[in-house]
Parts: structure tokens; C-alpha cells; sequence
């Protein structure tokens, strides 16, 4: 497996149910040699998840940690068949990376393909969304290539979750393997991300790595696997790149 620039989706004790300090799993990404960290915690629907007034309280973080770029953001809820976000806009801009999914507990318990797809559709067309979160996930069945023309579309990024391959989300592997199949025909950009609730975990991207090259996924679509990559992605988005990861933090 190459040596990856970033892990943009991982947790904190913020959330709940994950179990390193902030200081833990920016420590673990600057022993892995990662430029780019995203914190992202679970929105405030998740049961255990912290409270809106976190998400407005971010700035109390400095935007770079033992040397790593630290992406304030949030994996946000989809809440309702129309789409709907727990986390309102005008909390939401004001984040470095925002990631939308489903998540049972949260609000949303899914219905059918038709409505579960034309939610997480309405969720990827939110401006101020960047990524879509294990969307393989089975307990929220969704028309895969409506999805990811989505996310082609409007410029999101897919993901795959190498915790959906290996610990949780049991059963997500055929739908993840669509999805990357389709993602590399359909061009979207990728995230690969460890999901990590503990520092250890930090980086651990090979399951994810593997699918995607079996897929035809190119290095090129993978946003986060070079510096470059992750600073393209950024300012496709409108947000502001850290220039590189020797950035002081000022
Ligand atoms: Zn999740
Ligand atoms: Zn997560």
C-alpha cells in the first residue's frame, strides 16, 4: 500500500463512543507521517454524539497539531426523506470538512431504495457537504448508481470505509465493491478512510486501498492519498488549502 497523505474521517471522545483525546489521534497521524487529519464527529442526532454548541466551538482548536493539519468538520446525519442534516448551514460553513451518512438511531431508520436514495441524493446536493460517508452500508439500501452519478455531478466525494470492511457494517462488502466499480467508470473522486474511534487506528486504510485498486479505482480519483490531492479537493470545494503541511499554525 502507498504511503497516504491524510485520514479524513476519524472520531474523538466527542463522540461518545470512540475513546482518544483529540492530542491522541493527532499524535497517531503525525507518527504515521500524515499531513491531514479530519476530525469528524458524529452530528448531534447520534445518540452519545456531542451537542450542536461543539460544532460552533471548533475555532478553540488550532488548526495544525504536532505538525498535522487538523480538518474541523463533522460527519452530519441524514435526518428525513427529504434530506435533511442535523446540523444547520449556518454551522456548517463555518466548518473545514463536512461528510453526510446514515446512521440507525439517528432520526432516520430508511425506507425504501426509491426514498432512502433520493435523501442521501438531497443530502450530496447540501453546498456545504463534501463527502458521502460509508454509503455501502446495507442497512440503508440505496440505488448505487444514482449515487455516485450524484456525487460525480455535484462535485462530492464517495467514500470507502476500511472499517466497513473489517469491523463494523457487517455485510457492507458487495455493495462497496458496486460502489467502487462504479465510482472508477463514473470518475467521482474517493475518499478512503479508516473511521478510526481509537488512535490506533489512525491511517489504517489497506482494506480499503485494496478494494479500490481492484475496482479500477485510479490513484488520481483517491483525494487523499497525496498532499496535493487533498489541497485540489479543498479548493474544488471553495475552502482553503493549508498551503502543505509544514504550514506554522498561526
Ligand atoms: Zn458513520
Ligand atoms: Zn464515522
Amino acid at each position: 500500500m502507498p504511503k497516504f497523505a491524510g485520514d479524513l474521517h476519524t472520531h474523538s471522545l466527542a463522540s461518545g463512543h470512540a475513546y482518544s483525546t483529540i492530542s491522541e489521534m493527532a499524535g497517531a497521524a503525525a507518527k504515521k507521517g500524515l499531513a491531514y487529519l479530519g476530525l469528524t464527529e458524529h452530528g448531534p442526532n447520534l445518540p452519545s454524539a456531542p451537542h450542536i454548541y461543539y460544532f460552533g466551538n471548533l475555532k478553540v482548536i488550532p488548526p495544525q497539531i504536532q505538525g498535522v493539519n487538523i480538518l474541523k468538520g463533522v460527519e452530519a446525519n441524514i435526518i428525513s426523506p427529504a434530506g435533511e442534516l442535523d446540523l444547520p448551514n449556518s454551522l456548517l460553513e463555518n466548518l473545514d470538512w463536512v461528510l453526510v451518512g446514515y446512521h440507525p438511531d439517528a432520526g432516520f431508520g430508511g425506507g425504501s431504495v426509491e426514498t432512502n436514495t433520493q435523501a442521501m441524493i438531497k443530502a450530496v446536493t447540501n453546498p456545504y457537504v463534501d463527502a458521502l460517508v460509508h454509503p455501502g452500508n446495507p442497512i440503508f439500501p440505496v440505488d448505487y448508481e444514482a449515487v455516485v452519478k450524484a456525487c460525480a455531478e455535484h462535485g462530492k466525494a464517495i467514500e470507502i470505509n476500511n472499517a466497513s470492511l473489517t469491523v463494523v457494517r457487517t455485510g457492507s462488502r458487495p455493495n462497496c465493491t458496486r460502489i467502487a466499480t462504479l465510482a472508477a467508470r463514473y470518475k467521482v473522486k474517493v475518499i478512503l478512510s479508516s473511521d478510526a474511534h481509537y488512535a490506533d487506528d489512525v491511517g489504517k486504510l489497506d482494506a480499503a486501498y485494496e478494494l479500490a485498486t481492484s475496482c479500477g479505482i485510479a490513484d488520481e480519483q483517491i483525494v487523499n492519498l497525496t498532499v496535493r490531492g487533498i489541497e485540489e479537493f479543498l479548493v474544488s470545494r471553495g475552502k482553503k488549502p493549508r498551503v502543505d503541511s509544514t504550514t506554522p499554525a498561526v
